[in-house]
């Protein structure tokens, strides 16, 4: 039978990614909706190519600008705003959804796709750090099936046994080991970070991503985010997660089991690999990725994470270990900071620093409903938003 895909962020590079590997696999997947946010021309053409019956966007002008764009095509309905969103990642007729809206914006689709019980495959990892304990609920009362999408959770999910969900300590398993390519200062002069500009930080040595993951991966906030992803996808504690440099991408995370064993996903860094094996679980999809060549790699090399080059690493195993809101908090200040950085109001070097006392001055909260997920939101973003002010007035 045919899956019935929803894709949430149809436009950025998880989105496209979705796409051609439907377009490799036309007899498994009928497209419902493709959502956008601002990117109309880009929307309208990826409604021509798949034809769904809804494509939704921000507001009312995109909305127009996608209608003029699509006059022609009249079997293509245009919704917008969050509440049509939520509307296509629960409409009936979808089995499954793909969140890869960036950021909080996903949420509010990712968990009403938890709710109604859909295959959820999860990029929006955001959306996990933010609302896990909600999230992982909503996904066991309904009967959803979470597979992760972002490459390290796929690496671990293909390496764990099934029914790995009864408890990882059952499983055997010792530790999960997150690898990680350092980003593009690894090995730069502590003494430039200041001087990193969004160009820089947004060139990954290895994957090619859209601009907030790319900025998050330059400071490793990326795999801090991931750490506590991990820990709400695969039920495990903050000291059973340990994050390793691997420079060349290839491992894309390991298990390590009480026995010695360690079970790894290897592969060339391309997103269509997980995003396959997540769209064809059980079976197997072709993805378009070249085979993997381990001859003409040579070497894979590996080194200890350094926590002092990047605290945003130290502050998310704090958020972790603090729990409730402090995650949703600390989530929300990266987002404000990334976004102030990627507007030249923020240097580089700064973002951890906005990124800690946004945690520091809000207050920690047990987080049991959305509506708590929420208001910690707003107050890590309104604190940003002040230190952003405060800060530039001390420099001008
Ligand atoms: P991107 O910036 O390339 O694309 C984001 C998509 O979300 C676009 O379609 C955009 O139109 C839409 N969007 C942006 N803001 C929105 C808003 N306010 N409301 C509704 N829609 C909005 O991002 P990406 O790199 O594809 O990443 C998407 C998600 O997947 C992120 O959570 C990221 O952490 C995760 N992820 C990405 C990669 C990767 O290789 N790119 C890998 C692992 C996980
Ligand atoms: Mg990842």
């Amino acid at each position: 039978m045919k899956q019935v895909l929803s894709v949430l962020g149809a436009t950025g590079s998880i989105g496209l990614s979705t796409l051609d590997v439907v377009a490799r696999n036309p007899e498994r997947f009928d497209v419902f909706a493709l959502s956008a946010h601002r990117q109309t021309d880009k929307l309208a053409e990826l409604c021509r190519r798949f034809h769904p019956r809804y494509a939704v966007v921000a507001g009312e002008t995109e909305a127009d600008a996608l209608r003029t764009l699509l006059a022609d095509l009249p079997g293509v309905q245009i919704e917008y705003g969050p509440q049509a969103l939520v509307d296509i990642a629960c409409a009936p007729e979808v089995t499954t959804v793909m969140a890869a809206i960036v950021g909080a914006a996903g949420l509010a689709s990712t968990l009403a796709a938890a709710r109604s019980g859909k295959r959820i495959l999860l990029a929006n990892k955001e959306a996990l750090v933010m609302a896990g304990d909600v999230f992982m609920s909503a996904v066991r009362a309904s009967g959803a099936v979470l597979l992760p999408v972002d490459s390290e959770h796929n690496a671990v999910f293909q390496s764990l046994p099934a029914g790995f969900d009864y408890g990882l300590t059952r499983c055997g398993v010792r530790k999960i080991i997150l690898t990680a390519s350092g980003g593009p200062f690894r090995c730069t002069p502590l003494s430039h970070l200041p001087k990193v500009t969004p160009r820089e930080a947004c060139a990954h040595p290895n994957w090619s991503m859209g601009r907030k993951i790319s900025v998050d991966s330059a400071t490793m906030m990326n795999k801090g985010l991931e750490v506590i992803e991990a820990s709400w996808i695969f039920g495990v504690p903050a000291e059973r997660i340990d994050v390793l440099i691997h420079p060349e991408s290839t491992i894309h995370s390991m298990v390590q089991y009480e026995d010695g064993s360690v079970l790894a996903e290897l592969g060339n860094p391309d997103m269509r690999t997980p995003i396959a094996h997540a769209m064809g679980f059980p079976e197997r999809l072709p993805s378009g990725v070249a085979d993997l060549d381990l001859a003409s790699i040579g070497k894979l090399t590996f080194e200890p994470a350094d926590f002092a080059r990047f605290p945003c690493l130290a502050l998310s195993y704090d958020a972790l270990r603090a729990a409730g809101s402090a995650p949703a908090v600390m989530n929300a200040a990266n987002e404000e900071a990334v976004a102030a950085f990627l507007a030249a109001r923020l240097r580089f070097d700064q973002i951890p620093r906005l990124v800690q006392e946004v945690m520091e001055r809000c207050d920690l909260r047990p987080v049991n409903e959305l509506g708590c997920v929420m208001e910690a939101d707003a107050q890590a973003r309104a604190w940003a938003r002040t230190l952003l002010n405060e800060w530039a007035g001390a420099v001008s």
